[in-house]
């Protein structure tokens, strides 16, 4: 289930009305618990991109809805990106004169076509992964609302069924050749922060948004004042915040892989946890990174991080290794495509599943990273095919003949990775 953008927006808004309140977030520009950005080690990328290509990929994937021109300009040869608005600081990209002349960006990941030939049955040699099991499950599925059940049936959580998915899919991948990384191993954080060590940052959260003096703590999930509470604020920053950013440090300095896979389950609003509403809805789509918002774009970090990614050309190796795992996971799944309603994503490729979208972890891992939303956990079919659990060969599942749930996601995501790797190394 995908994080939303709500809160990203009303930090945004708030931000920018009350710039002048400090608050101790970092800079004033920075989104919360953001660490400055490294502007000079952008330095590598110099004449490593043709202004064409800088201004397609600014376009078509990264900022479809536009850019302020006080935050990035392009201008003959060379394009000025804001380091700091208010101080009137800049960061100058100098062009590629043609594609001949491009350098080649140094980088920490390699695409698939950069690897060797590798024997039939061992088609992944090489290849670093790293599976990034969405959220945390456990005793924090319910914090983190990831977490439902009907009368009295098994707790549906999304963190617990994404940990089994990886581990179905970790074995298989290292049989191919692959070295396979898990950024969590059990259903408990990352992070050592705890909802209570941020409770400072909070406050001033809601201090920027007007609230001077929040309630300590919600009644409950139905509490209308919730999101003015400094209890839900900092479990949001915890799970959400805090959590993905311990991630990225690990997938960045320790991991470092050429590709990161991250499994969700997707889910349509449930209202109450406790007596959820079951859908008839089901689907599936991919995200990569791409279409930041005007106003995500105003903080200094998320600016940085996403001329970062554009530079170092993540987009060439997610569009087609997406657009592959669309291909292979739609036909041995059978669901359909996800239509979005809303105006925070840009469709990219030729499938129709693949979308760009601005998400802290398809923005901060340092690698080509595809975001996968199979499966809406309460819809009828979905839900009874999770109440069966994990198990070996076909069941009937309430009348259907089915392969459990999590080996159908393990194995589709493994002939997605295989196919793409025997073309691509051709
Ligand atoms: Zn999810």
């Amino acid at each position: 289930m995908i994080i939303r953008l709500k809160l990203a927006r009303f930090f945004a808004s708030t931000a920018l009305l009350l710039t002048s309140i400090a608050a101790g977030l970092g800079a004033p520009n920075l989104s919360p618990l953001a660490k400055q950005p490294d502007w000079p080690s952008l330095e590598k990328y110099q004449e490593t991109i043709t202004r064409g290509e800088f201004e397609a990929l600014l376009q078509k994937v990264y900022c479809a809805q536009g850019v302020d021109v006080s935050l990035i300009q392009v201008e003959g040869e060379s394009a000025r990106i804001a380091i700091d608005r208010d101080e009137q600081t800049w960061f100058t990209l100098r062009f590629a004169k043609d594609e001949a002349s491009r350098k080649q960006p140094e980088r920490g990941w390699r695409p698939a076509a950069a690897l060797p030939r590798a024997p039939q049955g061992r088609e992944l040699a090489g290849l670093k992964v790293t599976l990034d099991p969405g959220h945390i499950g456990g005793t924090w599925a319910r914090m983190e609302e990831r977490w439902f059940q009907v009368g009295d049936s098994k707790p549906v959580q999304e963190g617990n069924m994404t940990l089994l998915v990886a581990k179905l899919i970790a074995p298989q991948l290292r049989k191919l050749g692959a070295t396979v990384s898990l950024v969590r191993e059990k259903n408990a954080p990352a992070t050592d922060k705890r909802p209570d060590d941020l409770k400072e940052v909070s406050k001033k959260i809601l201090l920027r948004a007007g609230n001077p003096e929040p309630r300590d703590n919600f009644v409950g999930p139905d509490d209308p004042q919730k999101e003015q509470t400094v209890q839900w604020q900092n479990e949001r920053l915890f799970y959400r915040n805090s959590e993905i950013r311990k991630r990225a440090e690990r997938v960045n300095t320790e991991l470092k892989p050429d590709v990161v896979l991250c499994l969700h389950f997707n889910a349509e609003s449930w209202d109450d946890p406790a007596k959820p509403s079951l859908t008839d809805r089901n689907h599936l789509h991919f995200l990569i990174n791409g279409a930041y918002l005007p106003d995500e774009l105003a903080f200094d970090d998320v600016r940085f991080e996403m001329i970062h990614r554009l530079l170092s050309r993540t987009h060439e190796e997610e569009l087609p290794l997406g657009e592959q795992f669309a291909r292979t996971m739609s036909q041995r799944t059978q669901l359909p495509r996800y239509e979005y309603t809303t105006d925070n994503v840009a469709r990219v490729g030729e499938t129709g599943y693949v979308y760009a979208r601005n998400l802290i972890a398809t923005r901060l891992y340092h690698a080509p990273v595809i975001y996968f939303e199979p499966y809406v956990m309460n819809s009828d079919e979905v839900f009874w095919r999770i109440q069966e659990g994990d198990y070996e060969g076909i069941r009937n599942v309430n009348g259907t003949d089915r392969p459990s749930i999590f080996r159908e996601y393990a194995d589709s995501v493994v002939a997605g990775l295989l196919e793409y790797h025997r073309a691509a190394r051709k």
